[in-house]
Order: structure tokens, then sequence, then C-alpha cells
């Protein structure tokens, strides 16, 4: 059920702009407002669930799949040189936004250092795009995914 509060659902709902890069029935895809990395990017489903432990298997399922084929049209196209998928549930964890999310973050050799523990604070790299440099790398992903 749509939450009124929520930033998610008002973003799958179109009353928030996002750089939306994929879309089904289930969920959306959508480049990270404050990215960690060039090509950060969220899988979010359509239907608020709080966090993993309240998100139906059914959605869930289809997660990692559609996660997959966005790193697939990265693989091509922004050609990061490996890619963290993390995921946090409930505040304690680091969780912000409290509507399920799966972050895809393209790590590059150089910009942040290794392992989970910079994925979405990377040390000593800080990528600060324009607005409109966000919408052309929404649009090469796109380019990719057909
Ligand atoms: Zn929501």
């Amino acid at each position: 059920m749509k939450q009124a509060d929520c930033i998610f659902c008002k973003i799958v709902a179109g009353d928030i702009p996002a750089n939306k890069i994929y879309e089904d029935e289930l969920l959306i895809v959508i480049l990270d407002a404050f990215p960690a990395q060039e090509g950060h990017s969220l899988v979010i489903p359509k239907e608020h669930a709080a966090d993993l432990l309240e998100l139906p298997d059914a959605i869930a399922a289809n997660v990692l799949p559609v996660a997959k084929k966005v790193m697939n049209a990265m693989e091509n196209e922004l050609k990061p040189h490996g890619y963290s998928i993390v995921q946090n549930n409930k505040q304690e964890a680091g969780q912000e936004v409290f509507h399920y999310h799966l972050h895809i973050i393209p790590r590059y050799s150089g910009r942040g250092g290794r392992g989970s523990k910079y994925a979405l604070h990377p040390k000593g790299y800080k990528y600060t795009p324009l607005k409109d440099e966000l919408k052309e790398v929404a649009k090469r992903i796109v380019s990719r995914l057909g």
C-alpha cells in the first residue's frame, strides 16, 4: 500500500521526478540522487514495503534478476571495474529511506577504496554530478537496456 510520507512511493507514483532507467510491473530502477559513484542505482519495488522482511517473496524474487539486467547494461556502457550490491535493513544497519531498495554501486579502480566498507561512502573520493550529468548517465544506461 502506498504511504503518503514515503519519498520512494512518490517517485513510483511520478509525484517526485527521478532518473528512471528501468521499469516493469513490479519494480523500478532509478539513479540514486546522491550517488557514491557514477551509475549508482536503486532497485525499488512499486509496492511499499519497509525492508526485506516486509517485502513479499514474489517481488523479492525479481529484484536480483533486474539488478543483473542493469549491471549488464552498465558493463557495456560505464565499464566499471566491479560492483557492490548493498541493501540495508532498519536504521541500525544504516537504512535511510524506509521503503525497500537495493543499491547497485559500480566500482572504479582508484575511486574511493575497495570493499563493501567504502561502497556507499568512498574514502577520499566524492562524486558530485550536476543534474544534467545524471540525466546523461541515465540515458547511457537506458540505451543499453534495449
Ligand atoms: Zn514507500
